[in-house]
């Protein structure tokens, strides 16, 4: 395979820096190793260190795609994890997004890690997906991966749009939203089955990303689907903003992003109504999902009923709907396998056709994910593909202490 890749670049590049050009000027067989001083060089990292990532396989080269890339699986230095780095006629790059840090009391995080005014944005509940022009749209997702399916749907959102025609050295970020994708499935009445909103545009080489005015403006010029823009705040409206994140949770949606203008600071704060949605998705497949993630989410609900004030009556039904969220999906799951049946998550994606599909459901299972074709079928002139994610830890583990297994938790 590694063969295969060296004779493809060797077509591919055109190197236009010093050592590689010699080496292709003498013929010489490039190695992925003969790039990593260049991306080192380019990404501000000590060369040594990155060869070392590679070897330990932190950094990783991918060749599935027709341009083959290095995807950083961890943080190097100050490169983000889920950077890539495409092997093109040039070396192009997509910075991995950052992490957003999270404020459970709003009030008191907003004084401390905000200057007085900040944009605040809609936090909409999907999958992160960074856009790139590289001869066509690419999609890559949170972790550095080409998505085939994701990049095939926003190029029939985005595949007209003059964005990447006058700014090809920006990135799009954005969330995927909807019940068609295999990685996050919640719909939104604005896209039900698909929608990309972008949240953010930056640099593709340096991650910088633009002020919230300037992207404000060019989401506008090029008429970009966005996440939705609630303005400016300042330090002191904790209160305005915990009484909207309230009715967003009512309304089922997640939460807020809040921007600092030069966008050098970002913090997340979401409802607990959302919480409870994510625990109760998560307790469905129990040994699937690490105890982290659950008591993460535990956590922000107590903090958010504190900071809410909310009376005894209040609290006690807030009680009974996290109890709700935990217990109820349990025992539907240890009832179904039980009654013999497998606990999964069914789901389906529209596809060009059939063999697109079977392809993609391949890309899963070579990335971890565990699923199957259920039925291929044709509907309003697209091809849909029912799948189901099997969950192994929580079936396995659920049948064996129904068999009469010890306990280990
Ligand atoms: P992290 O905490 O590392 O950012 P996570 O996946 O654990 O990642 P989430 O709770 O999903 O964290 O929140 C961060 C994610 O929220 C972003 O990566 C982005 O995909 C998504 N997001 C949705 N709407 C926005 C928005 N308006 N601005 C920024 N990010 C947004």
């Amino acid at each position: 395979m590694l063969e295969m890749w060296r004779r493809s670049v060797r077509f591919l590049l055109r190197p236009k820096y010093g050592a590689m050009r010699q080496m292709f000027a003498e013929g010489k067989e490039m190695k992925v190793e003969d790039y990593l001083p260049k991306i080192a060089e380019d990404l501000r990292i000590d060369a040594k260190k990155l060869q070392e990532e590679y070897d330990k396989k932190n950094v990783q080269l991918v060749e599935e795609y027709e341009i083959p890339y290095l995807r950083f699986k961890r943080d190097v230095k100050d490169v983000q994890e889920g950077t890539v780095a495409f092997i093109d006629k040039e070396i192009v790059y997509a910075r991995g997004f950052p992490k957003i840090r999270r404020a459970v009391i709003l009030e008191s995080t907003l004084k401390k890690q905000m200057k007085d005014r900040f944009q605040v944005e809609e936090k909409l509940d999907g999958y992160n997906v960074r856009t790139i022009f590289l001869n066509d749209l690419v999609c890559i997702t949170r972790k550095g991966i080409v998505c085939p399916y994701t990049t095939k749907h926003v190029k029939s959102i985005l595949g007209t749009n003059q964005f990447f025609k006058e700014n090809p050295e920006l990135m799009l970020c954005g969330e995927v939203v909807g019940l068609q994708n295999p990685y996050q499935t919640k719909s939104y009445p604005e896209a039900k089955d698909f929608g990309y909103f972008v949240f953010d545009i930056k640099d593709r080489k340096s991650g910088k990303s633009l002020p919230s005015d300037v992207k404000n403006d060019m989401v506008k010029k090029y008429a970009l689907p966005s996440v939705k823009n609630f303005g400016i705040f300042t330090i002191d409206d904790s209160g305005v903003l915990l009484d909207l994140v309230r009715t967003m949770g009512e309304d089922k949606r997640e939460g807020i992003v809040i921007k600092s203008l030069d966008m050098s600071r970002q913090i997340k704060y979401t409802s607990n109504q959302s919480t409870n949605n994510d625990l109760r998705y998560a307790f469905k497949f129990f040994f699937d999902y690490g105890q982290p993630f659950m008591f993460r989410r535990l956590i922000r609900e107590a903090f958010q009923a504190y900071e809410l004030g909310l009376s005894k009556e209040q609290l006690e039904k807030e009680a009974d709907e996290l109890g709700r969220s935990i217990l109820l999906p349990m025992v539907e799951t240890i009832r179904a396998i039980a009654d013999g049946r497998e606990t999964t998550e069914d789901f389906e994606i529209a596809v060009p056709d059939a063999d697109f599909g079977k392809a993609f459901i391949a890309h899963l299972q070579h990335l971890g994910v565990k699923a199957t074709i259920e039925k291929v079928s044709e509907r309003a002139g697209q091809t849909v593909i029912k799948v189901k994610r099997h969950y192994p830890s929580t079936n396995d583990k659920t049948k064996a202490y129904l068999d009469g297994e010890f306990c280990s938790e």
